[in-house]
C-alpha cells in the first residue's frame, strides 16, 4: 500500500475508534418478568435514552428477565449494562450477604437512584384456606422467579415466620404471569410476588383468578425491619386491585435503578439529568408506579450500595445531600 493510502487508512480507525461513526456507548437494562412493572419501566427507559441521546451516542434496549438476583449478577458479568433491581437485593449483593451472595460479593454495581416502592403481594387462592403465613405449610407455593428478588424476599419473610421453603409441598418457580394461571386453575394455593403497584401479573390474579390478600403480620414486619433497616412497613391501599375492598399490610422494598461502575461518568449524568430532571414528567408518565412517587428529592431514600460518581454529580448539582451508603464510589 502507498504511503497516502495507509494514511487514510489510520485516519478511518481514528474516526471509527473515536466514536465518530459508530454509537459510543449501548445499554441493555435488565427487568423482569413481563407482566411486571421493572420489563415497562425499563423499555420507557431505553426509549427516552434513544430518543434524546442517541445523538450523543447513546443507545439502550430492555430485556426481560428473571429479576433483582440475576440482573446484579449480570452486570458482573457484562451481559447487562444496568438494570432495575430491589433494595435489599442490591444490599444482599454489594455485601456478600445470604447463601445466593456469600463469599461472592458483586462489586462492579453502582446506583443512579430509587424509583418507587415494591409492595410484597401474598395472594391465595379462594378455597385453599389460607388465612395465615402457618397455614401454608403443606401447600404448593410459587415463590418467584430462578434469579428474582421475589425468592429473596419471600425467604426473609419465611425466615422471620419461622418457616422454610421446606415446610410447603411444593415451592413453585417461575414467570410470574404463569403462577397466576396455575392459581387460576387451581394448581397453586397461594403466590408470594414483590412488584410495584398495579402490575398486570397482579391484576390478572385479582380480578381473573379472584385471588384474595393474606395480610403480613405486624410483628413479622417488625422483625424484618429491626433485621434489614431498608425494609419498610407498607400497606396496599384498598382499592388498588378490583375487588380489594381492605387495606394490606405488608412489607416494602424499593426498586432501584442500577448501572456498571464501568459506564463512564458523562453518561451516567447524561442519563439521570434527562429522566429525573429534563424530562422528568415524561419520566413519570412511563408507568403509575413513578408517577405517583417517583421524585428527585426521594430518589436517594433506601438506596442501599454507592452511586455512580456520574450520578452524584447530579444530586450535588441539585445540592440534593447524599447520605453515607450511597456516597459515591469509582
Ligand atoms: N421485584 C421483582 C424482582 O426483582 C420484579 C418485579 C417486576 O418485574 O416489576 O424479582
Amino acid at each position: 500500500m502507498k504511503k497516502k493510502s495507509l494514511f487514510l487508512v489510520a485516519l478511518l480507525a481514528l474516526a471509527l475508534s473515536s466514536g465518530g461513526l459508530a454509537a459510543k456507548v449501548f445499554i441493555t437494562i435488565g427487568s423482569g418478568s413481563m407482566t411486571g412493572v421493572y420489563y415497562p419501566v425499563s423499555s420507557g427507559i431505553a426509549k427516552m435514552i434513544n430518543t434524546y441521546l442517541a445523538k450523543d451516542g447513546i443507545r439502550a434496549n430492555a430485556r426481560s428477565t428473571g429479576g433483582s438476583a440475576f440482573n446484579v449478577k449480570a452486570i458482573a458479568n457484562g451481559q447487562l449494562q444496568a438494570a432495575l433491581a430491589q433494595n435489599d437485593v442490591t444490599y444482599f449483593a454489594y455485601n456478600g450477604l445470604t447463601q445466593t451472595f456469600e463469599g461472592r460479593p458483586v462489586k462492579a454495581i453502582r446506583g443512579i437512584g430509587t424509583l418507587y416502592p415494591e409492595f410484597l403481594h401474598i395472594l391465595a387462592r379462594p378455597g385453599s384456606g389460607i388465612k395465615t403465613l402457618a397455614d401454608l405449610k403443606g401447600k404448593k407455593v410459587y415463590v418467584g422467579d430462578i434469579g428474582s428478588g421475589v425468592e429473596q424476599t419471600t425467604k426473609r419473610v419465611f425466615e422471620a415466620a419461622g418457616l422454610t421453603f421446606g415446610d410447603l409441598a411444593q415451592a413453585v418457580r417461575g414467570k410470574a404471569g404463569q403462577a397466576v394461571e396455575l392459581l387460576q386453575d387451581g394448581k397453586i394455593d397461594a403466590m408470594f410476588y414483590v412488584v410495584g403497584a398495579g402490575s398486570a401479573a397482579m391484576q390478572q390474579a385479582t380480578e381473573i383468578a379472584k385471588a384474595y390478600f393474606v395480610p403480613l403480620p405486624l410483628d413479622i414486619i417488625q422483625k424484618l425491619i429491626n433485621k434489614y433497616p431498608y425494609y419498610t412497613q407498607v400497606i396496599i391501599p384498598a382499592g388498588t386491585y378490583k375487588g380489594q375492598d381492605l387495606s394490606v399490610p405488608t412489607v416494602g422494598v424499593k426498586a432501584t435503578f442500577i448501572i456498571s461502575k464501568d459506564i463512564p461518568d458523562e453518561v451516567v449524568y447524561k442519563i439521570a439529568k434527562l429522566l429525573f430532571v429534563d424530562k422528568v414528567d415524561e419520566f413519570k408518565a412511563i408507568h403509575p408506579a413513578l408517577g405517583t412517587f417517583f421524585s428527585v428529592k426521594k430518589a436517594l431514600d433506601g438506596l442501599t450500595i454507592p452511586l455512580h460518581p456520574g450520578a452524584a454529580k447530579l444530586y450535588n448539582e441539585l445540592g440534593i445531600e447524599i447520605p453515607d451508603l450511597a456516597k459515591p464510589v469509582k
